[in-house]
């Protein structure tokens, strides 16, 4: 044994890599196990009108609340649960708990889902997430679907046909991330959404740079041209808040106004007068 030439090296490789396999597939059934155990959950981000500083929704955004890890990011599940089918699962379960939730919010409150690009091919999706509105008593209105580009690029055809049966029962579609695809001005043309999300990357560096406000003013204006309400995610500073009202972006979402939390903060947020809600997000 100890071989100090190329097999050795190999062997050793081998034997990394099957140690990732295995971690992946312990990932998988422990992701598998926690979708139905209900360890998935719903934390809410809040979103608000910019003209009038006021809270009209929540964006559902998951968390997994692992018994020995802590609270886990999508970041680190999402990509599993989209490669190993279990994203569906997952993310009919979190619409459920969800809407579950907003029955104790206002009935203007309206909570946007995000929607993986492969779920957005399935011809069932519209049906599927019908069932659960009804089975909640949630309004349709109420409901927005977010999509990145990605899931439009694999089958334009039927992305168009579940985006126009969403949207014949009364969702909302938004197009999330924007300016991170490749073809974002083809999508724009092609298909009619309701709604786009102006990406972080954007936001974030508005005050930095005249170019970079050009830009995002341009998106503004591209945007209401076609018929469309704007949210600009990731509004940190008051400095882009104020800018962003100024240009006439709609909605706004970002650590400036709330992080993602738990229903029982979201509770208290909701709960509380109007009028101090309007002061908090915009303090
Ligand atoms: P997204 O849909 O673009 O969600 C916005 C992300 O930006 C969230 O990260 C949110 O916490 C973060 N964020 C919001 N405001 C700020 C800010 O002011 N500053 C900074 N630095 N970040 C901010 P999160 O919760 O980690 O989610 C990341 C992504 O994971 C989401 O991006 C979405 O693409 C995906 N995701 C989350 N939940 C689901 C789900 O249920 N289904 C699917 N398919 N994807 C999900
Ligand atoms: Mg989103
Ligand atoms: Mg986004
Ligand atoms: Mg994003």
């Amino acid at each position: 044994q100890g071989k100090k030439d190329g097999r050795g090296n190999y062997r050793v490789f081998k034997s990394a890599m099957d140690v990732e396999l295995k971690a992946r597939a312990q990932l998988e059934s422990e992701l598998r196990a926690a979708i139905m155990n209900g360890e998935i959950e719903p934390f809410y981000q809040p979103v608000v009108s910019l003209p009038e500083r006021t809270l009209i929704g929540v964006e559902v955004l998951a968390r997994w609340r692992h018994p020995t890890r802590g609270l886990l990011a999508p970041a680190r599940f999402i990509t599993i649960a989209e490669e190993t089918g279990l994203i569906a699962d997952l993310s009919y379960r979190l619409l459920r708990q969800a809407c579950r939730d907003a029955r104790d919010w206002p009935v203007h409150l309206q909570i946007a889902l995000n929607i993986s690009p492969q779920q957005f091919q399935d011809a069932g999706l519209s049906e599927r997430i019908l069932a659960i509105l009804n089975e909640t008593g949630l309004a349709p209105n109420r409901l927005e679907v977010e999509i990145t580009e990605t899931a439009l690029v694999q089958d334009l055809e039927a992305a168009r046909t579940t985006l126009t049966s969403l949207q014949n029962l009364g969702v909302r579609i938004a197009l999330d991330d924007f300016g991170t695809g490749y073809s974002s001005l083809y999508h724009l043309r092609e298909l009619k959404f309701d709604k786009l999300k102006i990406d972080r990357s954007y936001v974030d560096t508005i005050t930095m740079s005249d170019e970079r406000a050009k830009l995002v003013d341009a998106i503004i204006k591209l945007s209401a041209s076609l018929g469309l309400v704007t949210t600009a995610e990731g509004i940190e500073t008051d400095a882009s808040l104020d800018w962003l009202s100024t240009q006439g972006c709609d909605f706004g979402q970002g650590y400036l106004f709330g992080a993602p939390m738990p229903k029982s903060e979201i509770d208290t947020l909701v709960s509380i007068d109007p009028a101090v809600i309007k002061a908090r997000l915009a303090a």
